[in-house]
Order: C-alpha cells, then sequence, then structure tokens
C-alpha cells in the first residue's frame, strides 16, 4: 500500500512528516497513515509538474496515448488488488469496486489513450491568400481536486483527458480516501510515465486543496465536490484568472409514468439511490411517481429495499456496504429528523442497522420518505442511501416538480410511450437524461451539469476541450492586402 506523497515520479513523505490517518468504515480501524500535503508540497508538486511540461505536450500524440492504454492494462491487471483497496478505503461493496469502478476506470483510460492522436485541430476558411489553422494547445499545469465517493474511478476521468491532451496534472485525493489513487499514480510510474506528468498530493481542502486553487503556475483547476465549496473554489480562482471545472452537487429527479415498466422502473430505481450507499452526484434521490401506479411501485420498492444485503464490504455477497466516513453517516441520518420536521413519513429504513456486527461501521439502512418537494430533506442533497417520494397527476406537474431544485446533473423518467419520453426528457433541467433506465455513464458520453451541479464536462470530446484552448495561426500565403496608411 502507498501512503506517500507522488510528487515528480517519487514516493516523499510530506516536508513537515505531517500524516493523515484514513479509517476502514467497515469497523472504524486504522487503515493507513498517509503522507499529507500541506502548501510546501503543493508548491514541489507544481513545479515538478510544470518543469515537464514542455516535454509531455511536444510528445507525439500516440506516444501520450500509448503510455495511457498501457496504464489501463496495468489497472485491468491489478483489478482485484485495487477493488480490494478501494473496498477497504472507502466501503463500496467488493461485487461493485471489481465489477464496476475499477474496469470503468481502466475503461476511461483506454478512452483516452485511444483519443489522444485523433483530437484534432481544424483549418478555417478565412478570406483569400490566408491559410488559418486552428491547434488545440494543452492549457499546462492542470489542478484537480476530488472527492470521496469514486475516488479510483475520477482519476481516471480527469487524468485521462488532460494527460491526453498534453498537460500535467497535479491532483488533490480526497482526505478521506487517498489509497487508490497513490496506487495509480504507483502504476503509471511502473508504466513509464515520465516523472513530474501525474502527481499525487492528498491533504485537507482548506491547506492543499486552497494552494492548488492560489497557485499562479497552475492554469486551471477540475474540481468535482460539493456545491458550497465549488462556489469557494471559482472565488479563489478569480484572483489568477484560472479557468475552473466545476462537477458539484444533485438531486436526480426519476419520474415513474402510469404506463412504465414496473419490474423494470422497481429494479432501476433502487439501483439508482442505493447504488454506493447513494454516495453518487447523479444518485436517483427524489422518486416522482404517477398517484395510479404509487401504491403497488412503493409497495414493490420498499420490499426490495428492505431486501438488500447489507454487510462487510470486502463479502462478495454483500450489497451495500457502509456509508465512508462516521461524520458523513451522522449528516445523512440527521436527514431524518429534519424530513421528520417537515412532515416526512417514513416508509422504511432510517435507522443505523441493528445487528452487531456493523455497529463498529458507519452503516444506515436503505431509507425511503414521502414529503413534500419543497422539504429541506427534497431540496437538499442528502448523499447517502435516502429517497424522497412525491407524487404527481399530470406531466406538467411532474416536470415542475422536477425541475424544482436550484440542482441540475443527472434525471430520469420511466414510460413506455416514446413521444412522452422525448418531450420529457426535452423539458427536464438536466445535464443528462436516462429513459427507462437510470445512472448510465460511458467515456464517450459528456458528463456534468447546470444551475448549481457546475460547468464543464467531464468525458469524451467535450473533456479534451476542457483541457485545451483553441490556438489560431494566420498564414499569409498570397494575400493581396491594400496599405492601410497608403503612402
Ligand atoms: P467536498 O466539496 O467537501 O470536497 C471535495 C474535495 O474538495 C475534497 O478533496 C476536499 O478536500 C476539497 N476541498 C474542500 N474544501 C476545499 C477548499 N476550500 N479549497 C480547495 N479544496 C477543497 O465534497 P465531498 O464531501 O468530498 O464529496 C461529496 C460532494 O461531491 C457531493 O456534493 C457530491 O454531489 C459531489 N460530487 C459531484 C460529482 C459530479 O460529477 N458532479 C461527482 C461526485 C461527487
Amino acid at each position: 500500500m502507498q501512503t506517500q506523497l507522488f510528487i515528480g515520479g517519487e514516493f516523499v513523505d510530506a516536508a513537515d512528516g505531517a500524516t493523515i490517518q484514513t479509517l476502514d468504515p467497515h469497523d472504524g480501524s486504522v487503515l493507513a497513515e498517509v503522507a499529507e500535503a500541506k502548501q510546501e508540497d503543493v508548491d514541489r508538486a507544481v513545479a515538478a509538474a510544470c518543469k515537464a511540461s514542455h516535454r509531455w505536450s511536444r510528445l507525439a500524440a500516440a506516444d501520450r496515448g500509448r503510455l495511457l492504454l498501457r496504464l489501463a492494462d496495468a489497472i485491468e491487471d491489478d483489478v482485484q488488488g485495487l477493488a480490494l483497496l478501494e473496498t477497504r478505503d472507502t466501503g463500496h461493496p467488493l461485487r461493485d469496486t471489481v465489477g464496476l469502478d475499477v474496469p470503468r476506470t481502466a475503461a476511461t483510460f483506454r478512452y483516452f489513450g485511444g483519443m489522444a492522436d485523433k483530437f484534432q485541430g481544424t483549418v478555417v476558411p478565412v478570406e483569400q491568400g490566408f491559410l488559418d489553422y486552428v491547434v488545440p494547445e494543452a492549457l499546462g499545469v492542470i489542478g484537480q481536486i476530488v472527492p470521496w465517493n469514486f475516488p479510483a474511478m475520477f482519476v481516471g476521468w480527469k487524468l485521462g483527458p488532460a494527460l491526453a491532451a498534453g498537460n500535467c496534472v497535479v491532483m488533490k485525493p480526497s482526505e478521506v480516501t487517498p489509497l487508490s489513487a497513490l496506487r495509480i499514480a504507483e502504476l503509471a510510474a511502473e508504466v513509464g510515465f515520465p516523472p513530474g506528468v501525474i502527481n499525487m498530493v492528498p491533504g485537507y481542502g482548506q491547506n492543499a486543496g486552497q494552494r492548488l486553487v492560489d497557485h499562479p503556475d497552475v492554469a486551471k483547476i477540475s474540481f468535482t465536490g460539493s456545491s458550497s465549496v465549488g462556489k469557494q473554489i471559482a472565488k479563489g480562482a478569480a484572483e489568477t484568472l484560472k479557468q475552473v471545472h466545476l462537477e458539484l452537487g444533485g438531486k436526480g429527479a426519476n419520474i415513474v409514468f402510469g404506463d412504465a415498466d414496473l419490474a423494470a422502473a422497481v429494479g432501476g430505481t433502487a439501483f439508482g439511490i442505493f447504488h454506493n450507499q447513494g454516495q453518487a452526484c447523479i444518485a436517483a434521490s427524489r422518486l416522482i411517481v404517477h398517484e395510479s401506479v404509487k401504491d403497488e411501485f412503493l409497495e414493490r420498492l420498499v420490499a426490495l429495499a428492505e431486501s438488500i444485503r447489507l454487510g462487510d464490504p470486502k463479502d462478495l455477497s454483500t450489497e451495500m456496504g457502509p456509508l465512508t466516513s462516521a461524520l458523513h453517516r451522522d449528516r445523512v441520518t440527521s436527514f431524518l429528523e429534519t424530513a421528520g420536521k417537515d412532515g416526512g413519513v417514513v416508509l422504511t429504513g432510517g435507522r443505523v442497522p441493528q445487528d452487531a456486527s456493523l455497529a463498529a461501521g458507519y452503516y444506515v439502512e436503505p431509507t425511503i420518505v414521502e414529503t413534500r418537494p419543497d422539504a429541506r430533506a427534497a431540496q437538499e442533497e442528502v448523499f447517502g442511501p435516502f429517497m424522497v417520494v412525491h407524487t404527481f397527476k399530470t406531466d406538467a406537474e411532474a416536470l415542475e416538480i422536477a425541475n424544482g431544485t436550484s440542482y441540475g446533473l443527472g434525471g430520469g423518467l420511466w414510460t413506455k410511450d416514446l413521444s412522452r419520453a422525448h418531450k420529457v426528457a426535452r423539458d427536464l433541467r438536466a445535464g443528462m437524461v436516462w429513459v427507462n433506465s437510470y445512472k448510465r455513464v460511458n467515456p464517450g458520453s459528456p458528463f456534468g451539469g447546470i444551475g448549481a451541479s457546475g460547468y464543464g464536462r467531464e468525458m469524451g470530446f467535450e473533456a479534451m476541450r476542457e483541457y485545451t484552448v483553441p490556438k489560431a495561426t494566420w498564414i499569409n500565403i498570397d494575400a493581396n492586402i491594400p496599405p492601410f496608411y497608403p503612402r
């Protein structure tokens, strides 16, 4: 297990020797003492990235791509090890980290490895006699700040396009879950990434994160996290006029129409909210169900929720693990009281499980609460296995409820009516919409939100645009330019 900072191609201690404890959310035991980066360490990492920057950006795009493809292979070769590390650090069930998180991380590196030499410029048909070519140029050094909910996957989402486009990166993993990012850095070094191209500086947001935002040599901050911290980052980055890309919170609307395939919708809804203990920005945290099917739908959904197997995430039969930290568990359970004050009715869950074998961990039962659309628990992101339910009569009412929060990240709908599906998808205020499914992601499909969910996009060509600036070069071939000051 790597526990040191990764700077300039080497694993090193923090300058002042500081460390952070990372805990196993299943039982609260100490997993590792990880070096804690502070300002001096971030400055060293940025200096290493600056040093590597020119050469890396001038390397043939296919050679950058080849290294990313090798890293994808190395991650795939180590699925079991990396998945177990992620499970121990985050509490994600092993069946998810083996089956989804780590394969998706590899797939993202592979996608951007293939993208590196296919992302090309253009020639603009300007006036006669000129050739105007536009080349996407790397920005330089990118600061990337990520949260704790999908730590390995976010390394792929953020490093993949930034490196493919020719940038060097200083990433600050979450102080809560730094281990998989350090392991991926180790694999990157093994497959031959030059020193300084990738740097990992786990540390606290107020310190290491803030320094990355303030650093004059960092060209752009790509941030995934809460809307409140996102606002602070945008303000801080204004000081040095850095570009900012913000992937923030969500409050996903999941609309079930009266004509939906209920079996599919129940399964998709449960996956949408309970996968990863609901700790997903695109979680289906608001169920908006047509009154004609409400009773049957909820009966089936509650039965499914109550059958989900909670347990030690290292056990392959476990379907739901603990939340990632005790602090977060307490925040999630506090929403039960909040919902109660607003007149919410608990349909299932809401408690810390009574099973003695889970007592030391950060577990919360799958929870479903019926409440008003304007209740706090229906407006604020809970980020746990906690779903609110509303009912509607007309399509217009469903849309009004769905669009009635400040967020606009993911949303979904279930119907067999093709025309309704397109109309509602068009009118949902969200960056991503799923019809008759929920929470689909793919390295080629743009991922991001609007409103309080942020701006900019991960994945696909959009991510390559995030990490490049178009440079226009005008060549005068044989243009006839009359003198501007005829003499
Ligand atoms: P958070 O905002 O508290 O922290 C995110 C990261 O920012 C961490 O690495 C943290 O150390 C750092 N940070 C905190 N304060 C900082 C500061 N002042 N300056 C610089 N960095 C700072 O979020 P979290 O609790 O780690 O993660 C949960 C949040 O992330 C949720 O709101 C969730 O919706 C959001 N999220 C969004 C997406 C998306 O793609 N839209 C994906 C996953 C998670």
